[in-house]
């Protein structure tokens, strides 16, 4: 429905921690706010009363789109007085906000593509005005300790053949500094010489400090003019923010072009406000000097406290009403255990702890820093310096987690968790109201599912999870009325919470805090849907191997370490067997058929099958990934690494043994198509696995013995304990008797439809094993069982 340009356009990030601020306001939270962007103090009386004698003398009319001719001729003096600028009255245009001025230059100058230098930190709104003219904004970082201002080498460096413009925003938001005149003078002389635009937006002109003498970058000389579109307005240097007049200065071509624009869009400016900018210029200028004399305490203070605070370092700028600390040093912090990972993090965490707004550094395209406003009162930043400083003392240093993002993998090391599948609905209520409490903003990811008919719906604030679930899953049709069968809530960085999940089967809600390890998140959900299909449509869900033969289906159901996934590989060797299922399968009894289904789009190996199977190599290469191990600093593979014949040498993304957790979610597609995939098979056989130094080497098993394994589900662990695993599922949620029971009752159909072997791998060879298994498949019993 939308124009591609306007997907291109994030909303600004300012705002959202401005919203979550506001709403702590309104909950009657005291929060200091220091992420504001505007004068404290009130609009001046004198041109306040101007505002109101245009409204008394009903000036309340259109006026010409580019502005009243007083307000021009005031415009013009005040360029002449204050920078001996001379410009004419066709060379203005003034509009609704210095920010519309920008927009309208934008649009007059660019063409489809044409390139403009913006140095970082910006404001956050001048890459959108460049790209919504369809221009190419390119962004060039400066230096903290350079004041954070372009120097002449980057700017030279940056300039090409397709270079139109340069974005000079002088005093700057958010770093409050200001180029010298000699500093300019260098930038205006390489612009001259390459013919590039200078966009200057001198919106925070008067407010400079320490005596510092502001140069506007046209008065440097009649060359310079020429290519210069000079933004101003009356917002901050009048504290009028909110009667949005601005202007612009430059050749009257560009104004003429400007013009055009604004003549279709906002035609003039508030015509009551034009009037009292006319006062604003052209008045008494004194109390713009006490609002600098009073911004500059506040500054020295602001950068006093600032100072202080360990690993924090702070241009003392001399503008606008801005400082832009370096803490970076705190990201990676955490708060009880809740790590602090970047400038929104860290915004965050003091929005919450110490009731402060501030602005993200990334805001302004530079992440270590952070943006402190001083336009609030002496009182309120003294207060909020000092609860910043106790937030602060709270964090502690952790061990650094190496993330590493190779194309669609994460390495992150994760492992599962404990699950408490019975809580009750008081409990799931409280889950519910803490879970949706904490993801009311930042990074909230939602998506329907559909498995097997089952709508699920994932509520997340994990970007990984989503992705991973968004990957593995068919959609569920995205319409607003949906009403999804069940919840998942996946919520990491809850404070205080431990790792955990929590199930309640009446409401088919899971709650999966502070774990990002897909696996177990995709686990649950099957399990979610196994509780839910198998007591409402007679759908039954079975943990297997399983794989397709000329349309008959095998599946091998068994524990880890009793050969079962050998001879799943062997058998996927073979020319007419297909894959069919890595996992789980569900399963529909008509007739005196079990029609299997799988339920996913992908199929979760582990990625040490290719061990097995190497002809999965290069599939899981291009894989959806977890737990992959992807430099050898990770690997304790020992022998492996004695060999130096490790894969990660020679190029590989990751290795696919270091890690014993490490998943591939393999599209079963990828191996040949539908030559050796299927999705649906009928079920005819089934082999359980096992290893003991004393069962036979392989049986025929009535139903009823069958049964009795399949519901011990009994196993050696690698520590040697007997554990049982009721039918050796590991997503089964709910063990209760008449769950335990549903299954037996499933199970007992589908055994008195298919036969059911049973092989004890520590009695011969996987070659032996194969034979066999190939003589059940070949029909031919007796050979199979001798
Ligand atoms: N430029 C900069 C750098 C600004 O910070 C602002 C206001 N936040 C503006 C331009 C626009 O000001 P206005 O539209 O209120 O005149």
């Amino acid at each position: 429905m939308l124009a591609d340009r306007i997907n291109e356009i994030g909303f600004s990030p300012t705002l959202r921690i401005n919203a979550k601020a506001i709403a702590m306001q309104a909950e009657g939270i005291d929060v200091i706010d220091l992420s504001v962007g505007e004068p404290d103090f009130p609009t001046p009386l004198n041109i306040k009363d101007a505002g109101k004698k245009a409204i008394e003398e009903n000036r309340t009319k259109y006026t010409a789109n580019y502005g009243i001719p007083q307000l021009k001729h005031a415009i013009i003096k005040r360029l002449k007085n204050d920078h001996n600028l001379i410009y004419e009255p066709d060379e203005i245009i003034v509009s609704t906000g210095g920010k519309n001025c920008l927009f309208n230059a934008a649009q007059a100058i660019f063409n489809d593509g044409e390139e403009c230098i913006i140095p970082a930190p910006f404001w956050v709104s001048n890459p959108q005005f460049v790209k919504l003219a369809r221009g190419v904004p390119v962004i060039i970082p400066t230096r903290e300790e350079d004041g954070f201002k372009l120097t002449p080498k980057d700017l030279s460096r940056a300039i090409n053949s397709n270079t139109k413009a340069l974005w000079i925003n002088n005093p700057s938001n958010p770093t409050g500094s200001v180029y010298s005149r000699e500093e300019l003078e260098v930038l205006a002389e390489i612009a001259v010489d390459e013919g590039l635009i200078i966009i200057a937006d001198e919106i925070y002109e008067k407010l400079v400090y320490d005596g510092f003498r502001f140069f506007s970058i046209p008065s440097l000389g009649e060359k310079i003019k020429r290519q210069t579109i000079l933004v101003n307005g009356v917002s901050k240097s009048y504290a009028m923010t909110g009667w949005r007049i601005g202007y612009a200065a430059a050749p009257k071509e560009i104004i003429a072009a400007m013009n055009k624009v604004q003549s279709h869009s906002t035609s003039n400016a508030c015509t009551i406000s034009q009037w009292a900018s006319v006062e604003a210029f052209s008045g008494p200028q004194n109390e713009i000097n006490k609002m600098i004399s009073e911004f500059q305490r506040r500054r020295d203070y602001m950068y006093y406290r600032i100072i202080q605070i360990p690993k924090v370092s702070c241009y003392k700028s001399q503008g606008a009403f801005y400082l832009f600390p370096n803490f970076s040093a705190y990201y990676d912090m955490a708060y009880e255990g809740n790590l602090i990972r970047n400038s929104h993090g860290l915004a965050y965490y003091l929005l919450k702890h110490a009731k402060v707004a501030l602005v993200p550094g990334d805001a302004f395209g530079s992440d270590k820093f952070i943006r402190f406003s001083y336009a609030n009162s002496m009182e309120n930043i003294e207060k909020a310096m000092d609860r910043i400083d106790e937030a602060l003392a709270k964090l502690s240093p952790v061990k650094k987690v190496v993330s590493k993002p190779l194309n669609n993998t994460v390495t992150k090391q994760k492992s599962f968790v404990e699950v408490e599948p019975n809580i009750s609905l008081e409990m799931r209520d409280a889950l519910m109201a803490e879970s949706e409490a904490f993801m009311t903003f930042e990074g909230y990811y939602e998506w329907n599912v559909n498995i097997s008919g089952i709508i699920l719906q994932l509520r997340s604030n994990s970007p990984h999870l989503y992705d991973f679930w968004l990957e593995n899953f068919y959609p569920a049709q995205l319409e607003t009325d949906l009403e999804p069968h069940a919840v998942i809530y996946a919520v990491n960085w809850i404070t205080g919470r431990e790792p955990r999940a929590f199930y309640n089967s009446e409401s088919r809600t899971m709650f999966f805090f502070k774990s990002a390890l897909y696996p177990q998140l995709r686990s649950l959900a099957l399990g979610m849907v196994a509780d839910i299909t198998e007591r409402l449509y007679d759908l039954h869900s079975i943990r297997t191997q399983s794989v397709d033969i000329d349309a008959k289906g095998l599946l091998l159901i068994g524990p880890p370490g009793t050969g079962k996934m050998d001879q799943f590989a062997e058998l996927l060797k073979q020319p007419n067997v297909k894959l069919h299922s890595n996992d789980l399968v569900l399963v529909r009894y008509i007739a005196n058929e079990a029609i299997a289904d799988t339920a996913e789009r992908k199929l979760a190996f582990n990625t040490n099958f290719v061990e097995k199977y190497p002809q999965m190599v290069p599939l899981f290469d291009k894989s959806k990934c977890e737990n992959v191990i992807t430099s050898k600093d990770e690997c304790d593979n020992e022998k492996c690494k004695r060999e130096d014949n490790c894969r990660l040498d020679r190029g590989a993304p990751y290795c696919f043994s270091a890690s014993k957790k490490s998943i591939a979610m393999l599209d079963p597609y990828w191996l040949a198509g539908s030559d050796k995939h299927v999705k649906r098979t009928s079920v005819k056989w089934i082999i359980l696995f096992r290893k003991d130094p004393i069962s036979p080497t392989i049986q025929k098993l009535n139903p009823e013995d069958a049964l009795k394994i399949l519901e011990d589900g009994r196993s050696q662990s690698s520590l040697g304990a007997m554990q049982s695993v009721p039918f050796f599922n590991p997503h089964l949620l709910i063990k209760s008797m008449d769950r335990i029971d549903l299954q037996k009752r499933y199970f007992k159909k589908l055994l008195n439809i298919a036969p059911c072997y049973i092989i004890n791998s520590a009695m011969e060879s996987s070659d032996k094993i194969k034979e066999r298994i190939a003589a059940i498949v070949e029909g031919n019993e007796e050979a199979a069982l001798q």
